[in-house]
């Protein structure tokens, strides 16, 4: 049932809604072993974007996250290519803190791509808090950037316990929790409550009946912060999801866009 959101109207007339221009913060980029993506490159994303009304897409590209010979070029180019469409986030991986210190120089090198850092610490399995990842936290922390962090339930590396031993430590960052410490939805609301700079991200968060709910009363929708995992998942799902829970209008705008602008302003 639509009621009485003009926003969910207009997504559900048009696709997309030109009042509600969409910041999706979690998007990744490229071809994937396993896995066929019809829509993987950046041309072929943009086109998934359009349909949707998502204005801007930050990414943290396949290659550079698990492949450690690959540099970032591929993710610059695309950047380079739709520089009013996407930035992106440099890849970090815990195993090889030799190419952690070799394209951190990128961030202050090319600061019309690179919008912040992705981790991804327990698919690398090096917890957060490894002092191979210090230097990637403390430039991060020193130039304000946005951490996207992929954040699951109780595990050792990237768990609430050690995000919150991250948050105490960098408080100039803002910290993106990827998927919200997925499960452990308690101890993710009580982190946003804790530190200012801790948003809840929302991919693979919307597939959960009532936790936007849940986030919106116990934290507040100025702290939540929409993504998808594009190309793993269609904007269009998160958006509809967002639109059939039961908050408001003003509540999506925050979410879906207002929240992104004033992150992203410092950084654009
Ligand atoms: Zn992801």
């Amino acid at each position: 049932m639509i009621g009485s959101s003009a926003l969910a109207e207009a997504f559900w007339r048009d696709g997309r809604c030109d009042e509600c221009p969409v910041y999706d913060m979690h998007g990744h980029m490229g071809v994937w072993h396993s896995i066929y993506f019809p829509r993987p490159d950046a041309p072929d994303m943009i086109r998934s974007m359009d349909s949707a009304g998502v204005k801007m897409l930050l990414f943290a590209h396949h290659g550079p996250l698990f492949l450690p010979d690959m540099d970032h070029q591929v993710a610059i180019e695309a950047v380079h290519q739709f520089p009013d469409r996407l930035r992106a986030y440099l890849c970090t991986n815990g195993v090889y803190p030799e190419q952690i210190e070799r394209d951190l120089k990128l961030i202050d090198e090319h600061p019309d791509v690179f919008i912040g850092i992705k981790f991804l610490c327990d698919y690398h399995l090096v917890p957060m808090t490894d002092d191979r990842y210090k230097p990637a936290w403390e430039l991060a922390d020193a130039r304000k950037l946005l951490v996207l962090a992929h954040t699951w339930s109780d595990s050792q590396y990237d768990g609430p316990k050690v995000v919150r031993r991250i948050a105490e430590t960098y408080p100039n960052l803002s910290l993106l929790l990827g998927h919200s410490c997925h499960g452990d939805w308690d101890a993710a609301v009580q982190l946003a409550r804790d530190f200012p700079n801790v948003y809840l991200e929302l991919t693979a968060v919307l597939d959960n009946r009532g936790i936007i709910e849940k986030f919106v009363a116990e934290a507040g929708a100025d702290r939540m912060l929409f993504g998808t995992d594009l190309p793993w998942f269609d904007p269009h799902h998160g958006i509809g999801a967002l639109l059939w829970a039961h908050i408001t209008d003003e509540d999506r705008h925050r979410i879906l866009h207002r929240n992104a602008e004033r992150l992203l302003e410092p950084l654009l």
